[in-house]
């Protein structure tokens, strides 16, 4: 199936070229001859089977929603009613969501079909999909590679073609650097814009949902859906969302900023490197004010996303106890015994080196030093970031530092697998929207992105720039 936009799939059910039914019986079948891949946790096939049945009559009456004929995979932290979450941890073994986020119902009352849950790493700490409790992902343009993480089973079955759309998770650039490894469309929306309810938290003041395509008029169509205020969520941001489905690329000249320490970063990939002087130069060509800005804050952004994510982590994961959801030891002694050895036992050793080192910034001997540090830091960050944008449109960046790389290469060296965070934390520690677009591959076949970011609630400009960029220069 070769579809690009969920546009197409909609014209050729119309003109009755395919139906429901023979898409998700397509999908099925790509799903099964692709299991080395390790995207999929678990697959609903008779479910999907039953409900494409369905819209397929809605369809033909008339009635169907606006995302009938679209197939979608769930990241394994976003719950699905009656279904098994997870998070890919052990912990959360044989637990199965008792509601449905509130993205997921809003996708589902407009005739989506939801086709399985997807690998990730665990809790959503990584970004290769190597923390999963079940193995990693690989990526499908090179299956020695990791897809990127923590959305790797995300990004993975959007590129192989597992599910047309799939939500994805981005507390640091989760759904941004697997999209970027696997040459889909990656976005995070403005913190807020998307419901958090039924995410399983990791640092809520960071997590953001959003979707994984192969177009920037399907993620388009995906906010506008997903996007509103929710009475389960204080945090979702109250103004109705924007009808960015109906955006058309930017005509207008723009304004973008590019930080100059990345792009001159030692760590950046000289193929990436070249290819964003590149299109710098073009864009200026074709009328747009591109200008460096320093930053001298990037080598913070990376221990400010630590400390406070981490600190954030090991409140939100006190809850899994042994007693409340899934996993429990058998080992532990007494109600103490069995908390700690559930613990011990249920989480892997990312999830307890964040746990630790969280707990750790929060202490009373520490608070000062490091929490309280890194949310001056991260005012500080956000004050200049606001301040670049509201002189200019976007800013620029690469997504990465590099492309794909091989499994294992960085697991053994939590600080090298952190450094790929590098461009990406800036949109999550401000809250703005960012998006990665994919531009092609390096002299290895391997694909890479560009990230651009905009202020707060911008994300209609972002994604009439994304069509633009994507669409018409080239
Ligand atoms: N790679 C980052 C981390 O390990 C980002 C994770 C995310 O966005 N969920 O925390």
């Amino acid at each position: 199936m070769s579809y690009t936009s969920f546009s197409q799939i909609r014209a050729d059910l119309s003109s009755g070229k395919t139906s429901v039914s023979g898409l998700v019986k397509e999908y099925l079948s790509a799903i099964d001859s692709n299991r080395e891949l390790n995207a999929f946790l678990e697959v609903y096939p008779d479910e999907a089977v039953a409900l494409a049945a369905e819209v397929d009559l809605k369809l033909a009456a008339g009635t169907a929603g606006r995302l009938a004929g679209m197939v979608i995979g769930l990241k394994d932290n976003i719950c699905f009613a009656g279904h098994g979450v997870g998070a890919s941890s052990k912990i959360l073994g044989g637990f199965n969501s008792l509601f449905s986020a509130t993205a997921v119902e809003r996708l589902v009352a407009e005739d989506a079909i939801i086709i399985g849950r997807l690998n990730c790493d665990e809790f959503a700490m990584g970004s290769s999909n190597e923390n999963s409790a079940f193995g990693p992902v690989l990526n499908p343009i090179d299956t020695s590679r990791v897809p990127g993480g923590s959305s790797g089973g995300s990004a993975a079955a959007v590129a192989a073609r597992l599910c047309h759309a799939a939500l994805g998770s981005d507390t640091g650039g989760s759904i941004r650097q697997p999209a970027s490894f696997t040459g889909t469309v990656g976005l995070k929306p403005t913190y807020g814009r998307i419901s958090r309810h039924g995410l399983i938290a990791y640092g809520s003041s960071f997590d953001q949902i959003g979707p994984i395509t192969h177009s920037v008029e399907d993620a388009a169509l995906l906010l506008e859906i997903m996007a509103g205020p929710d009475e389960f969520d204080s945090t979702a941001i109250q103004n109705p969302p924007e009808h960015y489905s109906a955006l058309e690329p930017t005509t207008k000249p723009v304004r973008i900023a590019y930080l100059a320490e990345c792009l001159e970063s030692e760590g950046l990939d000289p193929e990436i490197r070249d290819f964003c002087n590149r299109q710098i130069e073009q864009l200026r060509s074709l009328g747009h004010t591109v200008e460096p800005v320093e930053f001298k804050e990037l080598k913070y952004l990376v221990p400010t996303y630590y400390v406070l994510t981490t600190a954030e982590a090991s409140s939100n994961l006190s809850r899994f106890d042994g007693m409340r959801y899934g996993y429990r030891s058998a080992e532990g002694k007494g109600v103490e015994g069995t908390i700690v050895k559930s613990r011990s036992e249920g989480f892997g050793k990312e999830v307890k080196r964040r746990i630790m080192l969280g707990t750790f910034v929060l202490s009373a001997g520490y608070y000062d030093a490091y929490y309280s540090k890194g949310q001056k830091m991260r005012r500080i960050i956000k004050e200049k970031t606001a301040g670049y944008l509201s002189s200019y449109d976007f800013i620029y960046t690469p997504t990465t530092p590099g492309v794909a790389f091989p499994l294992g290469k960085k697991s053994g060296d939590p600080i090298k697998m952190y450094l790929e965070d590098i461009f990406t934390v800036q949109a999550n520690i401000t809250g703005m929207p960012a998006i990665s677009l994919p531009m092609g591959t390096n002299s290895e076949g391997l694909p890479f992105g560009i990230q651009l970011m905009a202020n707060l609630n911008e994300d209609a400009k972002l994604l009439a720039f994304s069509r633009y960029l994507t669409e018409q220069v080239k």
